[in-house]
């Protein structure tokens, strides 16, 4: 069991096999073998466990990353390499039969596929996602070898066909009643070989790239909105086509504004005797300063909806709103003269100019009486 084997030749599939290919045949690999179906099959039980050892590297990206490196998943860590794979059947079990039915089979990997989908997490600011913005981005991405074409051999030779499965890529055995087809595991299900490697891509077929594109964000779009760039993925294997790429935005958040739907909070604070007097204030909104009027007698949490001062709608149905919220502020520091003058307003406090408290203290009474 401890031996190094080799988990792409486990799961028949090839090297650069894309995570949707390696899912597809672990899951029918688990289900062929499963110990429920082949009760008191000692080696079913042994090929289950194998499998699902191979699936817990190669189904996760980066001790598959590490696995192509080095030859194992990650930092030797004497004999615990592979925590978490679970040989009992836990949540490995709901994930093998997820979608179990529905599965399709029979693909060989002869056939041309499409290039794997890229994601590219992208994060601009407040203000740009309100005005809409261009962005470059460089992505990191495998391309169609230029020395070989892709065909991973060696220029001037050329890959042969395998012997073993005669370049179909499917090997046949019979298991009780059932003749059963398995990739082939000595071209690892691609039907062919490529005896001579092309140097540049080391027989992959594919390089790693940079590319640069220009990525036009429409105005209005939000943390989480996804942009599909079709084409831009991963180029095919064989001529298949090519996978997309999605940009995935995040918008910073704003020292002033807050969002809410299309719509644009903007917390503004006033005076005391501004609110008390009503007050013309110059505020902030995402296109500018505008002017808000606010009237005498205005309380802590008023809010004024300045219409059109918000994000435009990113389906393009109309635009949002500003909403200022006016917060109070009570002077913390006094002058002696502005004390003096705050202490003649308070002996001419009356009932009518506060009926909040008036109206408190009025309940509060009732209650005792
Ligand atoms: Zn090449
Ligand atoms: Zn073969």
């Amino acid at each position: 069991m401890s031996q190094k084997r080799d988990y792409y030749q486990i799961l028949g599939v090839s090297p650069e096999a894309a995570p949707d290919e390696i899912k597809k045949a672990y899951r029918k690999l688990a289900q062929l073998h499963h110990p429920d179906k082949n009760p008191g099959d000692a080696a079913a039980e042994d090929r289950f466990k194998a499998i699902g050892e191979a699936y817990a590297v190669l189904g996760d990206a980066e001790k598959r990353e590490a696995y192509d490196r080095f030859g194992t998943a990650g930092p030797a860590r004497g004999g615990e390499g592979f925590g978490d794979f679970d040989p009992g059947f836990g949540s490995i079990f709901d994930d093998i039969f997820e979608g179990f039915f529905g599965g399709r089979s029979g693909r060989t990997g002869r056939s041309a596929h499409r290039g794997a989908d890229l994601r590219y997490n992208l994060e601009i600011r407040f203000e740009e996602a309100a005005t809409g913005v261009e962005k470059e981005i460089v992505i990191p991405r495998l391309e169609t070898c230029a020395t070989c074409r892709g065909s991973g051999a060696k220029p001037g030779s050329q890959p042969t066909v395998c012997k073993n499965c005669r370049g179909t890529g499917q090997v046949r055995f019979s298991q009780g009643f059932l003749t059963v087809s398995q990739p082939c595991g000595r071209c690892r299900g691609e039907g062919r070989i490529v005896e001579h490697p092309c140097q540049t891509c080391r027989g992959l077929g594919q390089t790693k790239a940079e590319r640069t594109l220009t990525v036009k964000i429409p105005a209005g779009v939000e943390t989480g909105t996804r942009l599909k760039l079709a084409g831009e993925g991963e180029v095919g294997v064989r001529g298949g086509p090519p996978g997309d790429l999605y940009v995935v935005v995040a918008v910073k958040e704003h020292s002033l504004f807050t969002r809410h739907g299309d719509d644009v909070y903007c917390e503004v604070p006033v005076s005391f005797s501004q609110a008390a007097l009503g007050a013309q204030i110059e505020i902030p909104t995402i296109s500018g300063r505008a002017t808000l009027k606010i009237p005498p007698g205005t309380q802590t949490g008023a809010e004024f909806r300045m219409r059109g001062k918000g994000f435009p709608n990113v389906r393009g149905f109309g635009q949002g709103d500003l909403l200022a919220r006016i917060f109070v502020e009570v002077p913390m520091h006094l002058s002696a003269k502005q004390r003096d003058l705050l202490e003649q307003f308070a002996k001419l406090e009356s009932s009518e100019g506060s009926p909040l408290v008036q109206g408190f203290w009025d309940k509060v009474k009732a209650l005792f009486e």
